[in-house]
């Protein structure tokens, strides 16, 4: 069977690549090994996918590479997916800074995608497995399930590595090594961080908890030694930490390092308490818990001895240079993750295929013209909140209106 492109992968950004191939009168071969397409979509934001955010710049990615996303970025923004969704007549709300969810279910999107499929004639093959992958004059050949397809433009986009159950699979970096490509190396992003158990058995009693911080990289800690933070809410799980604040930090945390978090960032909680002494006759526990969680503040004081004395006392008993130093432990505690949950729990991969040998215009690879590759497959990480969906439509139409 002859296709002008195939395309490997059935997510957010091959379904969006092969519509738009097809649109322009392709004849394109869609391949996904699993027996429904877009999984992650289907589980993304809770059901209802966080499918865009109306913040979008280059900013908000990691790459080793990172002005590759700009041109791709700025050719497919938030408005022309939204201008496609009002076509299908899907509603859709913002949530937070620029999040943009489905008001109703992920699987509209997924419905899109297919009709846009559709539209173009695209031919499916799923569930199919592909075995091997070869390129001989000037065609590619693959061996799949359904016998030999060949083509002239092959389309990878099978995604990163995390949660394997949604068909999440290393091979789309096995056919750019293949082809002589670099591979960034990869690791689990957007993922909760856990902790030696010794360590956080105190904390583990506050599991569930959640509190809105500021959490920064220490500069040992982070990509190029650059200091980054994220201003969110963090949540305290049994094993260590999660919450957007976490998850956000995770993508920059390179498995070494401390993590600085501030648990009050909206007031000087010192001076705040040194305030307070002047008209409260309450007790400095009592005082702490205008401020903060009483579960928090409770295990906080029997971290030290003397805290823990000066916790029954009046406020008004106390020194400012105790009160000075209670505060800033809270505004700054730093800890040293472990590890993390991995890719089992991650919601993305860092790192992928190194974009430094693919078109930022088109996405295709300099080393075999032909071949392209889209989506999170490539070493484009986006910030949690959308942005990895607008990179898969992004990516996915920059290759799609040229393959
Ligand atoms: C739980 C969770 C929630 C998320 N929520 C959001 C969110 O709300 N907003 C957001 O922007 N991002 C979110 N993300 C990230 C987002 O889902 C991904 O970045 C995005 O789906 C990447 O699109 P993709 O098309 O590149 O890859 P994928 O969507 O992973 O698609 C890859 C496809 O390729 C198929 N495949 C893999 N290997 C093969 C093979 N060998 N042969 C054939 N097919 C293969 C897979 O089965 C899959 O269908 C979430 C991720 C997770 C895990």
């Amino acid at each position: 069977m002859d296709f002008d492109v195939i395309v490997i992968g059935a997510g957010a950004a091959g379904m969006f690549a092969a519509s738009i191939a097809a649109q322009r009168g392709k004849k394109v071969a869609l391949i996904e090994h699993r027996s429904s397409p877009g999984e992650k979509i289907r589980i993304s934001g809770g059901g209802r996918c966080n499918f865009t955010n109306l913040h979008t710049s280059p900013e908000n990615f990691l790459s080793d590479n990172p002005h590759f996303c700009k041109s791709a970025l700025s050719r497919y923004t938030p408005a022309d997916f939204l201008a496609l969704m009002h076509r299908y007549g899907i509603g859709w709300h913002e949530k937070h800074k620029g999040q943009l969810f489905c008001n109703d279910s992920a699987e509209q999107i997924i419905t899109l995608l297919r009709n846009e499929c559709a539209t173009g004639k695209v031919y499916w093959f799923m569930p199919c497995k592909v075995g091997s992958v070869s390129h001989s004059k000037c065609k590619f050949v693959l061996a799949t399930e359904a016998g030999e397809l060949h083509s002239a433009k092959l389309v990878i986009a099978t995604g990163g590595l995390s949660i394997p159950k949604t068909g999440a699979s290393d091979f789309g970096y096995r056919v750019a090594k293949r082809f002589d490509h670099e591979i960034i190396p990869t690791r689990a992003g957007l993922v909760p961080l856990t902790f030696d158990l010794s360590q956080w058995q105190p904390f583990s009693a506050l599991s569930g908890l959640s509190l809105p911080v500021e959490v920064h990289t220490c500069s040992n800690a982070s990509e190029r030694g650059k200091r980054v933070s994220f201003y969110e809410d963090l949540l305290f799980t049994h094993r260590g930490l999660s919450g957007p604040a976490i998850l956000q930090i995770s993508s920059y945390w390179q498995n070494k390092g401390s993590l600085d978090i501030n648990l009050l960032p909206s007031i000087n909680l010192g001076r705040a308490l040194i305030e307070k002494k002047k008209q409260s006759k309450s007790q400095l526990g009592t005082s702490l818990e205008s401020y903060l969680p009483k579960s928090l503040v409770q295990l906080w004081l029997k971290q030290s001895a003397l805290w823990e004395e000066a916790s029954t006392r009046k406020i008004a008993e106390l020194n400012d240079q105790l009160l000075r130093n209670l505060g800033s432990t809270f505004h700054r505690w730093s800890l040293t993750p472990s590890g993390s949950e991995g890719y089992r729990k991650a919601e993305v991969t860092v790192g992928g295929v190194d974009t430094r040998q693919i078109s930022q215009q088109t996405m295709e690879s300099s080393k075999l013209p032909g071949l392209y590759f889209v989506g999170e497959v490539l070493d484009v990480t986006g910030w949690l909140g959308g942005y990895n969906f607008q990179w898969a439509w992004a990516s996915g139409f920059a290759c799609g209106s040229s393959v």
